[in-house]
């Protein structure tokens, strides 16, 4: 199973592709979380993106493709894997195809989570992550049962950078100026799926497991 879940930053991707790639025994790739870790080993990938990321703009495309390439042929992947945060753009979208077509596979699911522009400043701001294992929290609606503290593997939590307030607006108009033409490119697709975003993390996790199911 080869999923692409698309959606807002902070509709919840990076928790529902979490237990999502769990339930469905296949991996998880965050585009994001491959720029931090480059990030961290200061590597020419993660030196470059450091600034775009930082003001909330995106990646260029040849780079991100390369390294989503790379990651998805390395074995762990073979079994399917969920996708998110790429593509982003339309031109990404066109590469994975072709990479996709050169391997001889496809994606079977695009699933589309949809959130208000309001409900995400208010979310993103009190977002809180895990430094080792990149679990998200929130100050209101799911905070870590000791401050500062991940409940599964007790990593420091940090908030993200481009989670303050100047860049959160950028990312949502980036979102709506360069990532939303990639719902019209999907939807007459088959396998393309909305699901809505709003509901509890449970409520919004049953959906996506029947959107893929
Ligand atoms: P995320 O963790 O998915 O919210 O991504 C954080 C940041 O990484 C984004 O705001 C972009 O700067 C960069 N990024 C992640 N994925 C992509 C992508 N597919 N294309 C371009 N930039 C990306």
């Amino acid at each position: 199973m080869r999923v692409i879940l698309l959606g807002p930053p902070g509709a919840g991707k990076g928790t529902q592709a979490k237990t999502m790639s769990e339930s469905l025994g296949i991996v998880h790739i965050s585009s994001g979380d491959l720029l931090r870790d480059n990030q961290e080993r200061n590597t020419e990938l993660g030196n470059t993106a450091r600034s775009y990321m930082q003001q909330g703009l995106l990646v260029p495309d040849d780079l991100i493709i390369g390294m989503i390439e790379e990651r998805i042929g390395r074995a762990d992947a073979s079994g399917g894997y969920v996708l998110d945060g790429f593509p982003r753009t339309v031109e990404q979208a066109q590469a994975l195809a072709a990479a996709l077509e050169r391997r001889g596979e496809s994606i079977d699911r695009v699933v589309n989570i949809r959130v208000s522009e309001e409900e995400l400043v208010a979310r993103l701001g009190g977002r809180w992550i895990c430094r080792a294992c990149q679990r998200p929290y929130h100050e209101l609606n799911s905070p870590p049962e000791n401050e500062g503290e991940c409940d599964d593997c007790d990593g420091e939590l940090y908030q993200r950078e481009d989670d303050a307030s100047e860049a959160v607006s950028r990312r949502i108009r980036v979102f709506a100026e360069q990532t939303a033409p990639l719902i019209d490119y999907y939807s007459g697709a088959s396998g393309f799926v909305d699901v809505d975003g709003e509901g509890t993390i449970d409520e919004v996790r049953e959906s996506l497991l029947r959107a893929v199911s």
